[in-house]
């Protein structure tokens, strides 16, 4: 074991549970229950994080409550009936080593869901209004609040029965116990409101109804935001003097912290916060909690990397890390950190496009970086190679790169050829945009892979036809990317080429524009975002015209609001439903894409459009009949992001050479 990481690899006790280490994957959603209980999938997914040494799994939030709003892929353990389920969970997690621990959870006022379509009858303790949902929930009878904290204490029971080491309760990111304990969202008069004591009484109950039913065979845990970050959201000090209270009455065996809140937009974006927050930045707050209170405390927030889990534990901040991005990005980081290898663990990057992403796009958990993760068991076997064959791949940005460590991981003899100085692609720009430099770090994962197999790289070799037939391989693997459609193809800027017009690629490499400065964004993503704040950084007055509704709206929702609050701040007009389609002079004319009426900006010394992006088949197409298998990942099948890039470089090289071993 490196010394860098003693403190993060030490074990740790908590109420008589050894934990082999302080990393900890915290409950998440993963989309993959089957029917509301762990299957196949789920199982698979947790017993990967704990075969790769996680000290602790705290799975995903379990509903115990009809009351508590939920989709399907959710899961729940309402009845005795999810107990076998949940019994193959522990199991599997437990034959690895690893501790496990289940999550109970009420939404209360903070619920997106519907169910079969409808919106649901929603409870909470006060009807007060959830912005971020827009809910106005129905006030809890007192009988209710007392079959909810009954419910929870059952849900615990069936953990204990399937063999969890502990049960955390979710008071956490203003969901249904913050509600009772934050008197600005519980204005009950009955027992469980008004006094500090009775607004903790739901609370207090469940966990001495815990002990109860399992005595010292479980952990208790509290989950809680450190503070909450909305305007009626619990703050610091109130979430002290809660863990103070619960911990001092015996109710809390250790205390996992967070911070922000489901409730309101900006609040909801620390839930899972992107790269532009800085790692860590949770800790202080822990620290504040563990100073205050006796027992083990937790804290999640952007500890991505095994170096600041060490920070962390080593300066006392906290007990143990939330680490559940990285484990995401890499299950295995934990083994490799303890024997010593700490350069070969492939870092989350903080992007949240494949794991909350995919949540909250209805689809299950992954990664970019690591496709197999959440389809453990869905994913095309190494395709062998008792005859190596030798595949050339065309490109070195993220698809050319996954490709050739594919085919190299494989036993094939790979070389590949990169039309530019440096490997990388569209990453390359994408890392140049502010706050953004983070997004790097797929490649730098990359390239370390490449580095550590047997892959033979030219740079600045342009692959025609003419050198593929010359090198003659088994296999070309087409990586060849795609190029950002010039304005007047695809939005007619009249004008073009006369100084007013630039792509997004030209300011990225440098070009000069003028002080006032119109974006028009076609993708909605975080190009016009990020060229929008480039400019208004530098001192340029910017207009942000987007196609859709808002800016970012096709980025995963708590980066897009991180973002819409951000050019708000930096003065960036946002103009919705807008297509640019002339420019004359000094005046930029667009389009409303619902009304088709124009809107009209003045003052603008200079378009910047990022368009569509096309993808490159030109040498598809000229090796069509030479006998030379070909297979084209990434954005030179169509463009679209780096999720899908790294997706088909794995997924189309392991098929394609699969059967080209089979022929
Ligand atoms: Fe990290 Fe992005 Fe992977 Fe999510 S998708 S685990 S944020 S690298």
């Amino acid at each position: 074991m490196t010394d860098f990481c003693r403190h993060l690899m030490s074990d740790i006790t908590i109420a008589g549970l050894t934990i082999r280490n302080r990393i900890l994957s915290t409950g998440h959603q993963t989309y993959l229950a089957d029917r509301g209980l762990p299957g196949d999938d789920f199982i698979a997914y947790h017993e990967a994080r704990a075969k790769g040494g996680a000290g602790l799994i705290i799975t995903e939030a379990a509903r115990f409550h009809e009351t508590a709003l939920s989709e399907a892929p959710d899961l729940h353990i309402l009845s005795d009936d999810a107990i076998p389920a949940f019994t193959r969970l522990t199991q599997a997690v437990h034959r690895h080593g690893a501790k496990i621990i289940g999550q109970l959870s009420h939404t209360g006022r903070v619920t997106r869901r519907v169910q079969g379509g409808l919106r649901g009858i929603v409870h909470a303790p006060s009807a007060v209004p959830s912005g971020r949902f827009t809910v106005v929930p129905r006030e809890m009878t007192t009988a209710l609040v007392e079959d909810i904290v009954a419910a929870a204490i059952a849900g615990a029971g069936r953990y204990h029965r399937a063999g969890y080491d502990g049960v955390e309760l979710m008071a956490s990111h203003g969901l249904l116990f913050a509600q009772f304990l934050n008197p600005r969202v519980n204005r009950r008069t009955d027992k469980y409101g008004g006094s500090p004591e009775n607004r903790m009484r739901a609370l207090a109950d469940t966990f001495r109804g815990i002990r109860a039913v399992v005595g010292r065979d479980m952990v208790l845990g509290l989950r809680i935001s450190s503070e909450e970050l909305e305007p009626d959201g619990l703050d610091r000090d109130e979430a002290i003097d809660i863990c103070r209270i619960l911990a001092d009455a015996g109710l809390v065996d250790y205390v996992n912290t967070t911070i922000g809140s489901m409730a309101g937009l900006g609040g909801s974006i620390h839930v899972v916060p992107p790269m532009e927050i800085a790692p860590g930045y949770v800790a202080r707050n822990a620290q504040a909690i563990r100073e205050a209170i006796s027992v083990p405390v937790f804290v999640a927030g952007r500890i991505n990397d095994p170096q600041v889990g060490e920070r962390i534990i080593g300066s006392g901040q906290a007990d143990m890390v939330a680490m559940t991005r990285a484990l995401i990005t890499d299950p295995d980081l934990p083994n490799k950190v303890k024997a010593g290898q700490p350069d070969l663990v492939r870092a989350c990057i903080g992007c949240n496009q494949a794991c909350i992403g995919h949540m909250h796009a209805g689809y299950r958990i992954s990664c970019i970086q690591t496709p197999i993760s959440g389809r453990e068991l869905r994913m095309p076997a190494a395709s062998g190679a008792q005859t190596p064959k030798r595949v050339m791949v065309v490109g070195g940005g993220p698809a050319g790169l996954r490709a050739a460590i594919t085919a190299a991981e494989d036993g094939h003899v790979v070389s590949l050829h990169e039309s530019g100085p440096v490997p990388g692609g569209q990453v390359l720009l994408a890392q140049a945009l502010p706050e953004r430099a983070e997004f790097g770090g797929l490649v730098t994962n990359l390239l370390a892979e490449v580095a550590r197999h047997d892959i033979d790289i030219t740079l600045n070799s342009t692959a025609t036809r003419e050198t593929v037939l010359a090198a003659n391989p088994d296999m070309v693997i087409l990586a060849t990317g795609s190029t950002m459609l010039p304005p007047e193809v695809e939005v007619e800027v009249e004008g073009a080429g006369e100084g007013h017009v630039l792509t997004a690629e030209d300011v990225l490499k440098g070009a000069n524009t003028g002080s006032r400065v119109l974006v028009a964004d076609w993708g909605c993503d975080w190009v016009g975002i990020g060229l929008a704040m480039q400019l208004a950084g530098d001192g340029c007055q910017v207009r942000l015209a987007v196609t859709g509704t808002c800016a970012g709206e096709a980025l995963p929702p708590y980066l897009r609001n991180y973002w819409v609050g951000r050019l708000h701040e930096a003065g960036v007009q946002v103009i919705p439903f807008a297509r640019i389609y002339g420019v004359d002079d000094d005046t930029a004319y667009l389009l409303h894409a619902i009304s088709d009426q124009p809107v009209i900006c003045d003052g603008v010394d200079t378009v910047v459009v990022a368009n569509g992006r096309l993808a490159r088949t030109t040498l598809e197409q000229d090796l069509a009949g030479t006998g030379i298998p070909v297979v084209t990942v990434g954005d030179c099948n169509t463009a679209r992001t780096a999720e899908e890039a790294i997706y088909e470089g794995l997924v189309f090289t392991r098929e394609a050479l699969t059967r080209l071993g089979a022929a």
